[in-house]
């Protein structure tokens, strides 16, 4: 037993126990291999804990104790309002252990405290009582066709779902993918990423806590390669919902085609951030820097490209730098004036250090950053934000996502030409535009092609809202009244009431 369980103290005092196991039927269970991840703390590279990671033979107990508890009736008859109930109470546990969670999401990932407790916190608690609402109010339609017929649709679970999730927002993405298949009456295999497992293993322990049934939420860590490709091809599985790089969704869609599941991807982006002559540039200027240079420059929807106007182009641009210089504070995350705490590997802070090699090798000119920071004790995965100019649409810096704090602002002339290079990709995430005149506001946002645009804002997602992407940003779409339909099948009933034949 004890072996499933380490007692810690995170850098800022709090002690609390991290499970180190794999969370199954309700119990924690060692990997069957007996192999081992280690988490390392991004912020001066220690390790943290080592965590059990499954393998094909663990993902295939997992998904045994989903199929069997999806065909429980304690948990297929429950009635709506009750299933409801399970998930306000566990929106309210993790509102409870908002603290402990926050220390961990931070010490795991990077990301500086307050925003882990304020937003990260809020939204993922926010999302479970979101669709905790949603639990009594499915419902189908009757539909009128003749008076011999009752037709009628009924919303049904998809079945036992696999969850595979990134490590940007451990905690959000497990909510976003949590909420809606809970709400719905599926069950769970989740795989955590394997960089920041660490919040979601404590987040288990809640969902026992919060009463749901052994078998209906299944949480695994696991190498992507391992676990992850043993839930995507798993002919026990009936959906995979997946949020990563678009490489990866394209690998994981080839696997679920083995049993042609179904299945919902949140893929990569390369969003434009369009900013006209008549817009309000102190708005501008703050939105993008939001909209890039937030958790790291590790967002999906981080609009990386900025396309600025050439009237206000240079304005623009020492505006933004200026701001950058004031706000971006990077520091240690658990300090309070810290904006920007490392990258959450080395592997991407690497990759992140070669988009800036190719940046300066290509011919773009370097304004801001363009180095590691090494002003954190020198240790740490640490970038200094940084901005390119000088940029051409045909260079990787323009086309490739770097997932970092990692901005390039290019100028354009006219409406048209703004629109075209906006497109002119093959991502479909987001794209935010800043203009005055409402009547073009609305022109630009329709011929954006993109799944989400923000109108003098960027990144200003809500949980209320569909989220998700057009091309190869994604298929399907999360959040809202939209991501119910991603976790249901509709079922048709004829009834025949008449002997006409
Ligand atoms: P990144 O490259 O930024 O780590 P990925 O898209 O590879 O992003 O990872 C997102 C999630 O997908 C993680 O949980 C990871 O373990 C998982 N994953 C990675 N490769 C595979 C794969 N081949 N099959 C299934 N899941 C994978």
């Amino acid at each position: 037993m004890s072996d499933l369980f380490v007692e810690l103290t995170a850098p800022n005092g709090v002690k609390y126990t991290q499970p180190i196991g794999l969370f199954i039927n309700n119990e924690w269970v060692k990997s069957k291999s007996g192999e081992k991840i280690t988490s390392i703390n991004p912020t001066d590279e220690s390790e943290i804990a080592s965590v059990y990671a499954a393998g094909p033979e663990d993902v295939d107990i997992a998904v045994a104790a989903a199929r069997k508890a999806f065909n429980n009736p304690s948990w297929r008859d429950i009635s709506s309002t009750e299933r409801g109930d399970l998930m306000y109470k566990l929106s309210q546990l993790i509102e409870e252990h908002r603290e402990t969670l926050a220390t961990i999401e931070t010490w795991d990932n990077g990301k500086p405290y307050s925003v882990a407790f304020n937003d990260d916190l809020g939204e993922a608690a926010g999302t479970i009582k979101y669709y905790a609402g949603y639990a009594d109010k499915l419902h189908g339609q009757v539909i009128e066709t003749n008076p011999n017929k009752l037709a009628y649709t009924i919303r049904e679970p998809v079945g036992v779902c696999g969850q595979i999730i990134p490590w940007n927002y451990p905690l959000c993405m497990a909510a976003w993918k949590l909420g809606p298949a809970l709400c719905c009456g599926n069950t769970v295999v989740l795989k955590a990423a394997e960089q920041t497992p660490l919040s979601i293993l404590y987040l288990a322990n809640l969902i026992k806590e919060a009463g749901f049934p052994p078998g209906v939420v299944n949480i695994l860590n696991g190498e992507g390669r391992k676990a992850g490709a043993a839930i995507a091809q798993h002919l026990g599985i009936d959906k995979v919902a997946f949020t990563g790089s678009t490489a990866t969704g394209r690998e994981i869609m080839k696997m679920a085609s083995v049993n042609m599941k179904n299945i919902t991807l949140e893929t990569g982006g390369k969003s434009p951030l369009l900013v006209f002559d008549d817009a309000d540039l102190d708005q501008a200027v703050k939105w993008a820097h939001i909209g890039i240079m937030s958790n790291m420059g590790q967002i999906c929807t981080a609009t990386s490209r900025v396309l600025v106007q050439e009237g206000v182009y240079d304005q623009f641009v020492s505006a933004f730098k200026e701001h950058l210089a004031k706000t971006s504070k990077v520091g240690n995350p658990f300090e309070d004036s810290t904006f920007q705490g490392p990258q959450v590997t080395k592997a991407q802070y690497d990759r992140v250090l070669s988009y800036i090699e190719s940046g300066k090798s290509e011919g773009a000119t370097l304004i801001a950053g363009g180095e590691p920071y090494k002003d954190v004790d020198g240790k740490g995965f640490f970038i200094a934000p940084t901005i390119f100019t000088n940029v051409k649409d045909d260079m990787k810096i323009f086309r490739e996502e770097v997932f970092g704090p990692f901005v390039v602002i290019v100028s354009f002339k006219t409406e048209e030409e703004a629109i075209e290079r906006a497109n002119d990709t093959t991502y479909g995430l987001a794209s935010a535009l800043f203009t005055k005149d409402i009547v073009k506001a609305h022109r630009v946002a329709r011929r954006l092609e993109s799944g989400m645009v923000f109108i003098n804002s960027s990144n200003d997602s809500d949980i209320r809202i569909p989220f998700g992407g057009m091309k190869m940003s994604g298929i399907g779409r999360e959040l809202g009244e939209a991501g119910l339909s991603a976790y249901s099948n509709l079922k048709s009933v004829h009834c025949n009431l008449g002997n006409w034949l």
